[in-house]
């Protein structure tokens, strides 16, 4: 291959020279953005101009396409790199990572196409040699030459684009680079455009390489110079750019000069694409404490909350900046993001005011002993916890029955009145089952999408949300604390721990309650016991028991209807001792126990407490009783108790009442209590009835009483029949008794029967027997004594009590009165006991009617 260099080849030694010195420069600082891609466009100019400068020289045609081919490996490689440098200097992502080589095709397609061009020339049709002029070769492009040029530029264009449009944002710095390279571009691609279209006064000349000398020279000589990409500069943007905290440059007009990734990040919310050359008041609210900030003063920090949602807090600060003669040229913001702290703190502060809630809310609830109002307490503080739309409270109760004791803000939904009335049983509500099998709080933020969630508990379809922690005590849970909400998602999931550490704090103060009020009952229980037992004991006949019990219990308990039957085993009969509850008797008949059906003999035969909540319910225990209640009675709470004494049935106890459910479970274990002390009472009185009616005294006069009389006076006729003795008997009865009762009352009545008494004894020998038959009769047998004997006596007795009066206090004055007497005597071995009173009383009768206060004797007609 023959070569003769033309001068101006010189030109293509320059460039290379100073493009490889550029390349090596560059590369040198390749850590900078750009820098890399940057370097390599370096030498492939040097490439490029390195061929040229062989190609120039070229004599042949063979060596000059053998040089143009090697020219291309810088022509096709130098768009793309551009376009990298273009990218990476303005930070422009400009494919994915691993797409980016996609842009290399058409190059390498355009190196292929110049290396096999013989074989088809699409890229050179023809290249003529012109001898003339400099040795020039004029190449005549193919096809495929101009699919190179129109992608070449394109890619030159759009990486020119983007290093324009950094003037906009970038530093002073970097726009000077900016400006520096791409007037090198234009200069290059200008000239590149004047060989392509031919329009350079020398046919075939490619000007674009010799444009590169003078790129070359101006960039390193920048480099040099200006430092153009030499650390320090871009050292400092770099510095802003990575920078975590966000820096923001105004001019003293409060423009936005520059501005670094981490301020664009921190203030992304704010939708602001490209804040540059924006006045800082476009980009916060007029109501940003920041530009209050900027107003007021110069120089500060301060901590500022820059958006609530998402939370972003910044420690944020401002300095104003002055050039070298102390003018003031403009401020530095800097924002250093401080949500992380922040977050932590606010944490810390809900968890110290959590910590105060309950605390104080502790003592509130255990302010109390009183069971409704720590249950109160309870619902009145739960929201300092965890707010919520309503809450309730739900106990267990027996047989594992829900009800829902106290609730708070039903009234919003209209559902007051139906929750306090849902009585269901444990396992027909999932969530509150749950909390009662795990012992852990239940947490449900969206009710909807809840297959498990219940829909048939009355008045709560209009639920979303729910949240509950379970009342445990001594291990067992006793009930249960229940938030609700109106709206789905309502409560936060961090708030479950807060409900059962307030839950469990109340679970204390209810133990508290419950323990203080069943002392208290108790104790309240023992006085009545003891006020019942003390009074009823004290009473000795059968009604006194039965009418205290009675009073008694009316105090304790609702009671409309109050019996107790007391039982006769032996025939199978009970008698009724009834009362209304307005004290007033009612009168029944015995009735038997063995065929008749009554409540009496349903509670005898169970032998066991009998209590009917509601006698209308169908499935009550009362249909089968199948029993009469009394008349005009109706009750439909009923209560029966058996009366034992030991084994022994002595009666039945019941109480009626005319709402259902009267009658609580204390109520009731009270009552029956007090129907055990009772049932001792009644058998005392029972046995001293029986024991009194042994008795031969009256209780109130002291003389013989009728029981004793018979058994005496019938001994003392048949020893007069026997031994022919004769022998009187005299009955005696108080003339308008009853007068005397009703005016001066019964105490003095009873004085006037002692008082008739004593007459009696005083006018009588000591071998009379007086006996009180009965009310204010009385009968005196007379032995040895002849009717007119007794007539005498009776005579005496009659006039004597005439005569006396007894003294009151009354203004009545005192009581005086009267008797009538019937006399008889034994007058054959015939006559019994019997004949003789009917005698006597016969001829008592023939007193009053014919005047009373006077003595008759029997006349047998
Ligand atoms: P008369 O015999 O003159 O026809 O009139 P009376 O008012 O006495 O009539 P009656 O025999 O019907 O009434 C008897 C009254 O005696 C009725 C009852 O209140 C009274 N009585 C009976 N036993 C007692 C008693 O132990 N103490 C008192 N204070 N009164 C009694
Ligand atoms: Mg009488
Ligand atoms: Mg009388």
């Amino acid at each position: 291959m023959r070569y003769d260099f033309p001068d101006f080849a010189l030109v293509y030694v320059i460039a290379s020279l100073f493009s490889l010195i550029t390349a090596a420069m560059t590369w040198r600082r390749r850590s900078n953005p750009g820098n890399v891609p940057f370097s390599i466009l370096m030498l492939s100019l040097c490439t490029w101009s390195f061929a040229s400068i062989f190609e120039a020289g070229a004599l042949s045609l063979e060596g000059k396409l053998f040089w143009s081919k090697w020219q291309y490996i810088g022509i096709a490689s130098l768009p793309p790199l551009w376009l990298l440098f273009a990218a990476e200097f303005t930070g422009h992502k400009l494919f994915k990572e691993k797409t980016r080589w996609l842009i290399l095709i058409i190059p390498i397609i355009t190196l292929l196409m110049a290396f096999t061009n013989e074989h088809h020339h699409l890229l050179w049709l023809d290249i003529i040699l012109q001898p003339n002029l400099f040795n020039i070769a004029l190449y005549i492009h193919g096809p495929w030459f101009y699919v190179h040029i129109i992608y070449s530029y394109l890619l030159l264009f759009i990486g020119t684009f983007w290093l324009l449009k950094g003037l906009l944002v970038f530093s002073r710095q970097k726009r000077k680079q900016i400006v520096i390279i791409v007037s090198g571009v234009i200069i290059g691609w200008t000239s590149n455009i004047l060989y392509v279209l031919g329009l350079f006064p020398v046919t075939g000349l490619d000007i674009t390489p010799l444009s590169f000398t003078f790129i070359a020279i101006v960039l390193s000589w920048n480099t040099f110079q200006f430092r153009l990409f030499d650390i320090l500069p871009i050292a400092r943007d770099l510095l802003l750019e990575n920078m975590v905290d966000g820096v923001l440059v105004l001019d003293p007009q409060d423009t936005i000069i520059d501005i670094n990734p981490a301020a664009l990040a921190i203030l992304k919310h704010k939708k602001i694409h490209s804040p540059m050359g924006h006045s800082i008041r476009n980009v916060f609210d007029h109501e940003s404490p920041i530009l209050h900030e900027l107003d007021n003063k110069n120089d500060f920090q301060s901590e500022l909350c820059l958006s609530e949602k998402p939370l972003q807090y910044v420690n944020f600060s401002v300095s104003s900046i002055y050039d070298q003669s102390h003018n003031f040229i403009g401020k530095v913001l800097i924002f250093h993001d401080i949500t992380k702290r922040k977050l932590i703190e606010i944490k810390e502060q809900e968890q110290r005011e959590l910590a105060e809630a309950l605390a104080d809310t502790a003592a509130v609830i255990n302010s109390t002993l009183n069971l409704d109002e720590v249950l109160e307490n309870i619902l009145t503080n739960v929201g300092r916890v965890v707010p919520h739309d309503t809450a309730n409270i739900a106990l267990i109760e027996i047989n594992d029955m829900v009800r829902f004791v106290r609730t708070r803000g039903y009234e919003k939904y209209g559902t007051q009145d139906i929750v306090p009335q849902i009585k269901c049983k444990l396992s027909d509500i999932p969530n509150l089952k749950k909390m009662a099998e795990t012992g852990q709080p239940c947490f449900n933020p969206d009710t909807d999408n809840d297959p498990e969630w219940s829909r048939d508990i009355p008045g709560s379809s209009w639920i979303k949300s729910y949240m509950g922690a379970p009342i445990i005590g001594k291990g067992r849970v006793h009930g249960f604390i229940n938030l609700d909400a109106g709206t789905p998602n309502f409560f936060k999931e961090e708030y479950i721990p807060r409900l059962q550490v307030f839950a469990n704090q109340a679970a204390v103060a209810i133990q508290n309650a419950q323990l203080f009020s069943e002392v208290a009952k108790s104790a309240e229980e023992m006085k009545i016991l003891y006020e019942v037992s003390s009074e009823i004991t004290e009473r000795l006949n059968l009604e006194g028991v039965i009418k205290t019990l009675f009073d008694k219990l009316k105090i304790v308990t609702p009671i409309d209807l109050f019996n107790v039957a007391i039982l006769n085993e032996t025939e199978g009969i009970a008698t009724f001792h009834m009362y209304q509850e307005n004290e007033e008797q009612i009168a029944l008949g015995p009735i038997s126990v063995v065929d008749q059906p009554s409540f009496t003999r349903y509670v005898l035969e169970k032998g066991k407490l009998v209590y009917i909540p509601d006698s209308f319910d169908d499935n009550s225990e009362f249909p089968q009783m199948n029993i009469v209640k009394a008349p005009g009675h109706n009750e439909r709470s009923i209560l029966g108790i058996p009366l034992m004494l030991g084994k022994e049935k002595i009666g039945v106890l019941s109480l009626w009442a005319g709402r259902p459910n009267a009658y609580s479970d204390d109520q009731i274990r009270l009552v029956e209590t007090i129907a055990h002390q009772a049932s001792i009472s009644i058998s005392n009185a029972q046995m001293f009835e029986k024991i009194q009616s042994m008795a031969i005294l009256d209780t109130l006069t002291g003389v013989y009483n009728r029981r004793y009389f018979y058994e005496y006076a019938e001994n003392e006729i048949i020893r007069s029949q026997r031994y022919n003795n004769e022998m009187s008997l005299i009955m005696l009865d108080i003339d308008h008794f009853k007068l005397v009762n009703d005016r001066f009352g019964h105490l003095i009545g009873d004085e006037t029967l002692k008082m008739i008494v004593n007459t009696c004894l005083s006018v009588l020998r000591k071998s009379d027997v007086l006996c009180r038959f009965g009310g204010e009769e009385f009968l005196v047998l007379l032995p040895e004594t002849s009717q007119q004997d007794a007539v005498i006596a009776a005579q005496r007795i009659c006039q004597t009590i005439a005569q006396q009066s007894l003294p009151t206090n009354s203004d009545l004055g005192p009581v005086t009165v009267t008797v009538s007497i019937g006399v008889t005597q034994l007058k054959s071995k015939e006559d019994s006991l019997q004949d003789l009173i009917d005698e006597a009383d016969h001829a008592l009768y023939e007193a009053k009617q014919s005047g009373r206060n006077r003595v008759c004797v029997f006349q047998r007609k």
